[in-house]
């Protein structure tokens, strides 16, 4: 039986691994403390967003912290995840995030569960589903990302027309033409 390399997943949260499928640098600041999260716009209308879209929301649902992931919502008598974002411009990013999340409920005994991608500007809804593979995958993004937080110096900048709507974007294009 192959075995894996012991990966701490207290420090990776599904923010890493959303970073990490859009932009190297974003998760190295990201992982490194630089947060430019709390000043950020987008940040607050994505909050905004939780809290208008689905007023009734929390009453239904359960929010749980386990190993370094936080879902916000999640439905447990269908054991199903409910995550909500305001644009699917990363629809990929989104989608392994919420793999990710259900890779750890079923580290940790919870199985069986599905997720839920919401749009709710867009009314689009997407099924997220962790197959055996996905989990192979996971467990080598995590070991990508764990390499590339420990990295020395603070990776590249991508192409800036992919830095749309970055909070990091003032930090890293700051001063350019
Ligand atoms: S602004 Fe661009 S290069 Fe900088 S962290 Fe964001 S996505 Fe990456």
């Amino acid at each position: 039986m192959r075995k894996f390399k012991k990966i701490n997943l207290m420090r990776i949260t599904g923010t890493h691994f959303n970073y990490y499928l859009i932009c190297h640098r974003k998760l190295w600041l990201f992982a490194n403390g630089i947060n430019m999260e709390s000043t950020s716009d987008l940040v607050y209308e994505g909050k905004l967003l939780h809290e208008t879209s689905y007023p009734r929301r929390s009453e239904k649902y359960q929010e749980i912290e386990l190993d370094g992931i936080k879902i916000d919502y999640y439905d447990t008598k269908n054991k199903v995840v409910h995550e909500l974002k305001k644009s699917d411009k990363h629809e990929e990013a989104h989608e392994w995030q919420v793999k990710y999340y259900l890779y750890v409920l079923d580290q940790n005994g919870i199985t069986g569960v599905t997720g839920l991608l919401e749009y709710p500007r867009l009314h689009k809804t997407t099924e997220v589903l962790l197959s055996i593979p996905d989990r192979e995958v996971i467990r080598e993004m995590l070991e990508k990302i764990d390499t590339i937080i420990h990295y020395e110096q603070c990776p590249e900048r991508i192409p800036k027309s992919r830095c749309k709507n970055c909070s990091y974007f003032d930090f890293c294009w700051s001063g350019e033409t």
